[in-house]
């Protein structure tokens, strides 16, 4: 039997794009309804941002405590510990659990429904969910695209058996003794090194001749000596063509061409994403392409009147803030606000160990735009703070216009400074001057005081180098 109901605004997708508009879109009296074929949270609660997190803080946690085993130099004396990974991802499902369930509270509380099941498009008004067995139909005036992205498979290297995703490698039911990492992008390291705290033996393969390459050297470096500190084996300008003959691990191609077999019981793919724009009628839509993303402007409408898009489906940076912000823009769009898409910077984090932060301009990419600039670092070496949480590793960099100050770019490498993106996405979008940073009194003893010492560096009156 076929249901049919209509709405105003259509939510496909429940990631934090999607439901962030379907939240918002509920405050302004827009009827809404979001279908979700998954979990609500989408990619990032349920397989991404916040398990990642969540392992990471384990790993962490288990790696402190054996480096305690020894002889640590704080004093502390401890036995060696163990781990029961099975408690831990539990641990983490809870996190996961507690989250996913307040959206549904969110969307309930503020009158958007909620459908699940898997969409498919009819039309740019029309689209159709199986529940089951059932059809329901819903017409809509809007209709907002947020089915977000899945990992790239590589066709000689399929998902499977010792083959996983980040997914599958955010719920081991055991640890493996050997785990290949193909990719040095953030996610493959941010698994790769929580692994390796946890104890397993990990090395990456990466094609490019650095690791997170889309990062640039001096952001990178760090985090390479870490890798190294670490144990972590990583292999630059290197491919995985395909599995051992015998299964129990991969063959590798060194830079020069030659092969050999890199034993491992299990093996993790994380060369990318890619947006999720099959399997579900949108081909039928013939919209604008932007490549393989769906082409949107800059209040994310798409080239059919009254289908938007947003998040990951919708290009770089594929990150949960963008995407919430654009659902959140799309909502009040709709509700007759006037609003544009043009952020002055959207900060982009790596939850490696050291942690890598890049927000706005970085001075390659000042040059290449003609923006002269003045840059500089400080060292977390000379901070106090970063001492005392024995993370001096890393530095602060800040790059302004050299006419008139305004501060164009934040980067950092270092411990906790995933936590500085804020100020630097702030000063940014505020227009601070390198004067406003310098000029600020930042609290004493905290990693930010390198933020405000970069920016006196600039200025040639930094303090304490
Ligand atoms: P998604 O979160 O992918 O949600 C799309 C939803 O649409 C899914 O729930 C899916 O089930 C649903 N859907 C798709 N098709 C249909 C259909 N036909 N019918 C019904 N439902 C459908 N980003 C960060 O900002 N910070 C991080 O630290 C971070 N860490 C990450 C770590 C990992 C391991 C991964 C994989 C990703 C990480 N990301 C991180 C990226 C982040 O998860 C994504 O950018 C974000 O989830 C994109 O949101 P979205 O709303 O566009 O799509």
């Amino acid at each position: 039997a076929v249901t049919t109901e209509s709405t105003t605004l259509l939510v496909i997708g429940g990631g934090p794009g999607g439901y962030v508009a379907a939240i918002r879109a509920g405050q302004l009296g827009i009827p809404t309804v979001l279908v979700e074929g998954g979990e609500l949270g989408g990619t990032c609660l349920n397989i991404g941002c916040i398990p990642s997190k969540a392992l990471i803080h384990a790993a962490d946690a288990f790696h402190q405590a054996a480096s305690h085993a020894g002889e640590s130099p704080l004093g502390i004396r401890a036995g060696a510990p163990t781990i029961d990974v099975t408690q831990t991802v539990a641990w983490k499902d809870g996190i996961v659990k507690r989250l996913t369930g307040g959206v549904g509270a969110l969307l309930k509380k503020n009158g958007a429904t909620v459908v699940r099941g898997w969409a498919r498009i009819l039309d740019g008004k029309t689209v159709e969910v199986e529940t089951g067995g059932d059809a329901l139909r819903i017409r809509c005036e809007h209709l907002l695209l947020a089915t977000g992205s899945t990992p790239v498979e590589l066709p000689f290297l399929p998902f499977g058996g010792n083959v996983v995703s980040s997914t599958e490698a955010l719920a081991p039911a055991s640890l493996p003794e050997h785990l290949v990492v193909v990719g040095a992008g953030y996610i493959g390291l941010e698994l790769g090194i929580a692994y390796r705290k946890l104890g397993a033996r990990v090395t990456v393969v990466e094609a490019a001749g650095r690791v997170l390459p889309a990062y640039d050297d001096d952001l990178a470096k760090p985090v390479a000596a870490s890798l190294k500190r670490l144990g972590v084996t990583v292999h630059l300008e290197s491919s995985v063509p395909g599995l051992a003959d015998d299964g129990r691990g991969v063959r590798m191609k060194n830079g020069g061409g030659e092969e050999s077999v890199l034993a491992a019981d299990r093996i993790l793919v994380a060369v990318g994403r890619r947006p999720r724009t099959d399997g579900y009628g949108l081909e039928s839509l013939l919209l604008d392409m932007n490549g393989r993303h769906v082409r949107i402007d800059n209040q994310c409408r798409t080239s059919m009147r009254n289908v938007w898009a947003i998040g990951d489906l919708t290009g770089e940076p594929m990150l949960a803030h963008r995407a919430m912000a654009q659902g959140e823009m799309v909502a009040e769009i709709i509700a007759g606000k006037r609003r544009h898409f043009t952020p002055a910077a959207i900060p982009a984090v790596c939850f490696t160990d050291p942690e890598v932060v890049v927000v706005g301009m970085t001075p390659q990419e000042a040059a290449t735009l003609g923006v002269d600039c003045v840059t500089a670092s400080f060292p977390f070496s000379a901070n106090g703070r970063a001492m005392t949480l024995e993370a001096t590793d890393g530095f602060v960099r800040v790059v302004a216009r050299r006419d008139n100050h305004v501060i164009v770019g934040w980067q950092a490498v270092g411990g906790a400074v995933s936590e500085l993106s804020a100020a630097f996405v702030q000063s940014i979008e505020m227009g601070a001057l390198l004067e406003d940073v310098g000029g600020t009194i930042h609290a004493h003893p905290t990693l930010s005081e390198a933020m405000q010492e970069a920016a006196l560096r600039a200025l040639g009156r930094a303090l304490h180098i």
